[in-house]
């Protein structure tokens, strides 16, 4: 629906046709941290097109209002420049706690930034969840696994992080956030919901932020060759966005209060994903190989059974899909159009 809205106010007029009208008992007070950026954005989208009213909080350290551009002037929709490192208070029903940068070289940019984030912001979120007995997803990440020993990676699994890398700052961060989680579920009763998200990609993602499949696709349509950080034999399974906002939406809604692996299992080597976006965006453009990045984890699959059996989800998109819709997305950016 979003991708093919008119600019401007006939976005929101377009929009109105699609929102459902909920009875007022049933209309949730939802908040999302990190609702402006690439994930938080398509499920505020979701969220409002349900019916609900949503509060952004977002400091914009990677995300943008312009992601929310398609909702000027919608009275459902708040968003509040705020730094969850700061306490924040509102009524609300429920929680998605996304803020935190997630590009290595994002999150690596400050360190200290990306752990307060993790830690502070996380505990605020906890803290606000219960003041107002509001349920709270708290977004962790398939990097709790560090460089996997055990494949495909089952929620059963501890990990294997190096504690003082240069990837530690998220990779700790999310397990203390997911720690914090589980000491507040048990000392003060709040409800709480942990998805671990498996490499995600679509519309929406920052050109620039240095993760691997708009580094490729922004390449390719410059006419640039791609960048291969070391053989390019590693693996990453890559889930199109949509799929994750239905499955962060099922646990929020589910009654398991575990960790869930959000993913697509579809494995490919980085290497295969270069050729893959090479070959159908320009033939003629090589491929490079740069040195390998420190702690680069080598293999990633999620097994998903737990999110089958516990929330009844699995994803519905190929990678190949949401390839050619990501693709399409950047090419209608003005600064890379001209390179198709
Ligand atoms: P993103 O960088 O596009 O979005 C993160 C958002 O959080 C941005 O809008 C940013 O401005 C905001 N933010 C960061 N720190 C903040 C702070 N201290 N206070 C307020 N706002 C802050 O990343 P994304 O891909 O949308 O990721 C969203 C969440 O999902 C993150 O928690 C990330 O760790 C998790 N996740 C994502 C992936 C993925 O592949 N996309 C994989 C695993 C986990
Ligand atoms: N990668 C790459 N070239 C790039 C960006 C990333 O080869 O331009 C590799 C990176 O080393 C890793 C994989 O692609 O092996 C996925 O990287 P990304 O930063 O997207 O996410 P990660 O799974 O490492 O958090």
């Amino acid at each position: 629906i979003i991708a093919a809205l008119p600019p401007g106010q006939d976005a929101l007029d377009a929009l109105r046709a699609h929102i459902r009208e909920l009875p007022p008992a049933s209309v949730k007070r939802v908040l999302v941290s990190g609702g402006a950026g690439f994930v938080g954005s398509h499920l505020v989208d979701k969220l409002l097109l349900m019916g609900h009213s949503v509060i952004v909080l977002d400091n914009f350290y990677t995300g943008s209002a312009d992601n929310l551009k398609h909702w000027t002037g919608y009275s459902k929709l708040r968003i509040i420049n705020h730094d969850v490192t700061s306490p924040f208070s509102a009524d609300i029903d429920q929680i998605y706690h996304l803020a935190c940068p997630a590009s290595p070289p994002q999150y690596q940019r400050d360190p200290i930034f990306t752990i307060s984030t993790c830690t502070t912001g996380t505990m605020n979120m906890l803290k606000l969840a219960k003041e107002r007995r509001a349920r709270v997803l708290v977004a962790s990440s398939s990097e709790v696994y560090g460089d996997p020993l055990e494949h495909p990676q089952s929620e059963s699994y501890w990990g294997h992080v190096n504690p003082i890398g240069p990837r530690a700052c998220y990779d700790e961060g999310k397990r203390i956030s997911e720690t914090l989680s589980y000491a507040f579920a048990r000392s003060e009763n709040v409800d709480v919901r942990v998805v671990r998200i498996f490499n995600t990609f679509g519309p929406r993602m920052n050109p620039l932020d240095g993760r691997v499949v708009s580094n490729f696709i922004v390449q390719a349509l410059r006419g640039e060759n791609l960048t291969l950080y070391g053989d390019g034999e590693q693996t990453r399974c890559f889930q199109y966005v949509p799929d994750l906002v239905d499955g962060l939406i099922a646990v929020m809604e589910g009654s398991c209060s575990e960790p869930i692996n959000l993913g697509n299992p579809e494995e490919y080597t980085v290497r295969a994903l270069a050729e893959i976006i090479r070959n159908s965006v320009n033939k003629d453009i090589g491929i490079v190989q740069l040195p390998t990045a420190m702690d680069d984890p080598q293999r990633r699959r999620p097994d998903i059974s737990k999110a089958k059996k516990e929330v009844g989800w699995q994803p519905r998109f190929s990678m190949q899909h949401g390839l050619h819709q990501t693709v399409e997305f950047f090419a209608k950016i003005p600064s890379l159009a001209k390179g198709v």
